[in-house]
């Protein structure tokens, strides 16, 4: 048994612990509270970490480790049908070991940043191995796309990954849409119905840009252009003539298992009929702002009770894959959401979003020991202190060596 003690302990379940204790037994969490009750009685070996705080692994419920070796090759945009297409060049460029390396780089990022869980979407399984073989926990969305997939059908029919064994046996993967302009409606079906036999958990980039908005609305514009040039238009094509999640909620996919992701465009009518359907939103506004996608309406999302949880996005579309990051620009930009908030979205939100919340997401008894250390110096600010530190990579972990991968 193992006690770490600091000036700070963040459960994230329970409010901030002044002088906590946590007690670590094997690679579970056996107590947590204030070190003078904890330690009452407690024989084994102390550690003593100083000013700053301890915390529960942070949870990234939106990356693509396949984008990661674009790091640096796709600048920010102003307006995000140039960041799409810059990507899709730039990706076309990329060897097979560039996208080798970005992987097992990024993998390592993400370790050391403090991700304990991730949100893994996948385009070629490329990841996958990595994954396996690596500290993270994960889920893994391979993500299907195929406007012009208009009959219905099986989805190992059309997509063989999912017929090999391997993947038909894992309970962490799953398959993904990738967008409504990008998915037909017999595809997402599909899907949802792959899914449904499984964990249920599914993924889709929702109201990222309004391109997206007006090409439901039946004002085809950017995306027929772009569909046309990857051979994947329907010429008779009707819009439905919906919002992306109304058009999705029509569809059947939307639901407490679904992870929608982005909803820079999303109306408070929106937000509301996410809200309606438990579908989780995840935010990833510092990628928003690197691609040109605006922000996430916070306020609406927050006055319509959207269950929230936070990522990065990939390496195309984000300066690092320091989920600290995010929350400290939210913290930043939404000055009147206490700190607590985005701590919270970015752990137990986003291990609850993951179905993966009995094992991570907080310094709760029973849990896994998946916990760090950030120093912090006693700031005024205490959560502008921490999500500093946590963004400039002063996250240690805690018992790095008894914390297991899936
Ligand atoms: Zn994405």
């Amino acid at each position: 048994m193992i006690a770490h003690v600091s000036s700070w302990v963040l459960p994230v379940s329970g409010p901030p612990i002044r002088d906590g204790a946590v007690v670590v037994q094997g690679d579970r969490i056996a107590a947590v509270g204030p070190a003078a009750e904890v330690l009452t009685g407690f024989t084994g070996l102390i550690c003593e970490h100083g000013g700053g705080a301890i915390l529960p692994g942070v949870v990234n419920c939106h990356v693509h480790l396949e984008f990661s070796g674009l790091a640096g090759k796709v600048p920010p945009q102003a307006r995000w049908e140039d960041w799409l297409e810059a990507t899709l060049t730039a990706y076309g460029a990329l060897s097979p070991e560039e996208i080798e390396a970005g992987i097992a780089q990024a993998m390592e990022a993400l370790w050391q940043s403090g991700a304990v869980l991730a949100g893994e979407v996948t385009n070629t399984g490329a990841s996958w191995p990595h994954l396996e073989s690596g500290p993270l926990s994960y889920h893994l969305f391979y993500e299907c796309l195929g406007f012009d997939l208009l009959k219905k059908f099986n989805l190992p029919e059309l997509f063989p990954w999912f017929g090999r064994p391997e993947v038909a046996g894992t309970a962490w993967v799953s398959a993904a849409a990738h967008a409504p302009y990008s998915v037909s409606a017999a595809l997402f079906r599909a899907i949802a119905e792959w899914n449904a036999a499984r964990s249920g958990l599914q993924m889709v980039h929702l109201a990222e840009s309004q391109a997206e908005i007006d090409f439901l609305a039946g004002g085809n514009g950017f995306f027929e252009g772009l569909l046309q040039r990857r051979g994947r238009w329907v010429p008779d094509y009707q819009a439905p003539r919906l919002s992306p999640p109304a058009y999705l909620h029509r569809l059947g996919f939307l639901g407490p298992r679904t992870l929608t992701v982005h909803g820079t465009q999303l109306t408070a009518s929106d937000c509301d009929l996410l809200a309606e359907t438990k579908t989780w939103l995840v935010l990833c506004p510092r990628a928003n702002r690197f691609t040109g996608a605006g922000a996430p309406p916070v306020p609406d999302l927050l006055q319509a009770g959207v269950n929230l949880a936070l990522g990065t996005d990939s390496l195309a579309g984000n300066w690092d894959l320091n989920l600290f990051g995010e929350m400290l620009w939210l913290y930043q930009n939404f000055p009147a959401c206490p700190g607590s908030l985005w701590l919270r979205q970015g752990t137990l939100n986003g291990a609850r979003a993951l179905g993966r919340d009995r094992e991570f997401g907080s310094l709760t008894p029973g849990k896994k020991a998946a916990l760090g250390f950030i120093p912090l110096g006693g700031s005024r600010d205490f959560w502008g202190e921490l999500f500093t530190a946590g963004a400039a990579g002063k996250w240690r972990w805690l018992e790095l060596a008894d914390v297991p991968g899936n």
